[in-house]
């Protein structure tokens, strides 16, 4: 174990004040409520203390939404609310370094990521539907606003997560109520100052930060119209229970448990990079992780040779320096949830392989990790680790890949390995995912819709699908 300086001068590019209040109406406000702490997991070390919206700060909230939806931003033009998201975008990517070490800071992910994916994409998906704006009369799916959504996010891409949520619904006329991750709140609020920078009138984007208790207040908020949802399956089935029968349109996306699936014709070298990027990207901590390898019987020893010599090149530690690839786990509490479930893999008779790291005294940290010996009975194939845990398991033939990626209660997305154009087809064609990657794995666009089948959730964000649950008239 060693202690490390986190990099001096990554960390002099932000200004994190001691405390935050809640966005509303174009400003910052105190809350009527508590206040939380947030931590910087690769350190421990406090990083502010940040407002904790009561349910009468919510209703605060809704009503700044409902007074800019109904005032202002529904009745500008398209072209015109289409200026305000470019302006947006081109702010983030003015202050993108800072963005991305506050990012990097709140959540722990690699500086490199944050910097080369979080960000960008992030500003991209304002750009992509800065250009739907004043596109949507005739466009086949209608130009009428819902009114006020009620969004709320998870804290693995807390910036990239609140980008595909408001992105689509300020491009087709609604206003929102966000609420950040309690654990990642800051680069939310740092958002909050981007629309003030960019003009934006008040009350079209409202920040409330806080824990369930305000997701709930928000999500079961009268005068909210439209619910979109990031984060784990047990909260998206209480988040449906509590609007059911409401007139809310809902989009939930949930979790995952995707098979990452390597024939014995793949170019293996590729194959190895992908599924290490499967699942050590951002800590393993991604809804649509490859987080079960399925290898053909023929290739299994070879390919976990190459991986194993692969996963000991990885970098663990200061995410703030550019050379990491592996940063902190978010949280002490999802820490502990990692280590429940790998010990369960132990215990049910898995065999674990791990990278020797010497790891940081403090902090939240996980080695990269894979089981071997696991079968589909198993809790470890089975269910979300959320962390930097693989677990492997072997087929035969296409059919009984196909047979064991569907056999899980996701679906959220998937990739295939090999050389044949006709075997990616039909193997994505019999893979109940909302996404299939081939020869490759986590690749996000925002011209590409993203959503799950069965309990990974239902509705589609991103691309021109991602407008229909933020329009009326049309279902998600
Ligand atoms: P979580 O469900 O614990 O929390 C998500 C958000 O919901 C947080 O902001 C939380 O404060 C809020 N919340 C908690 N209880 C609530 C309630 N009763 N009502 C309203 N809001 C409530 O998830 P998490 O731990 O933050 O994120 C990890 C999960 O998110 C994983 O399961 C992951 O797969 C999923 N995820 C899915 C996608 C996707 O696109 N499908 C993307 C990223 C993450």
């Amino acid at each position: 174990a060693f202690e490390y300086a986190p990099a001096p001068e990554s960390r002099a590019v932000v200004d994190i004040k001691p405390s935050y209040g809640l966005f509303i109406d174009g400003d910052f406000v105190d809350g009527q409520g508590q206040s939380f702490k947030t931590i910087n997991p690769a350190t421990e070390e406090v990083l502010s203390e940040v407002a904790e919206a009561s349910e009468s700060d919510v209703d605060t909230a809704v009503r700044a939404a409902r007074r800019a939806y109904t005032r202002v931003w529904s009745r500008m033009s398209g072209a015109e609310r289409g200026k305000y998201l470019f302006r947006i975008a081109r702010i983030m990517q003015e202050r993108a370094r800072e963005i991305a070490v506050l990012e990097s800071i709140d959540n722990g992910k690699p500086i490199k990521e944050a910097r080369d994916f979080d960000v960008p994409t992030a500003a991209a998906h304002f750009f992509y539907y800065a250009g739907w704006a004043d596109k949507l009369k005739y466009s086949g799916f209608g130009d009428t606003p819902l009114g006020v959504a009620g969004q709320v996010i998870p804290w693995n891409f807390p910036l990239l997560m609140l980008a595909w949520k408001i992105a689509p619904a300020l491009a087709c006329g609604n206003t929102v109520v966000l609420k950040p991750a309690e654990t990642t709140p800051l680069t939310a609020l740092l958002f909050a100052e981007i629309c003030q920078q960019a003009d934006l009138p008040p009350g079209v984007v409202n920040i409330v930060t806080g824990a369930g208790a305000t997701g709930h207040a928000l999500v079961s908020h009268d005068d909210v119209d439209k619910v979109a949802f990031t984060g784990s399956t047990d909260v998206g089935r209480a988040i449906a229970k509590a609007v059911a029968g409401s007139r809310k349109k809902v989009t939930l996306e949930l979790g995952g448990k995707a098979a990452n699936i390597v024939f014995d014709d793949a170019p293996i070298d590729q194959a190895v990079e992908g599924i290490v990027g499967g699942i050590f990207f951002n800590q393993g901590h991604v809804c649509c992780a490859g987080s079960r390898l399925l290898v053909q019987e023929s290739v299994a020893e070879e390919v976990m040779d190459r991986l194993k010599r692969r996963m000991s090149t990885l970098r663990m530690g200061d995410p703030l320096d550019k050379n990491t690839d592996i940063g902190a786990i978010n949280s002490g509490e999802q820490l502990k949830r990692i280590r429940e479930l790998a010990g369960v893999g132990d215990a049910e008779g898995a065999e674990r392989w791990e990278v020797a790291c010497d790891l940081p005294t403090k902090g939240f940290w996980f080695p990269p990790t894979l089981f071997t010996g696991v079968s589909q009975a198993h809790r470890i194939a089975r269910e979300e680790i959320f962390g930097p845990v693989l677990s492997v398991l072997t087929f035969r033939t296409p059919a009984e890949a196909v047979e064991k990626a569907n056999n899980t209660p996701y679906g959220l997305s998937a990739g295939v390995w090999t050389d044949k154009g006709s075997r990616i087809l039909s193997i994505a064609n019999q893979l109940r995912a909302g996404v299939v990657w081939a020869n490759t794995f986590n690749k996000f666009d925002p011209t590409s819709p993203f959503g799950g089948y069965k309990e990974s959730g239902y509705g589609r964000e991103g691309g021109r699908h991602g407008l229909e649950g933020y329009l009326k008239g049309t279902d998600a």
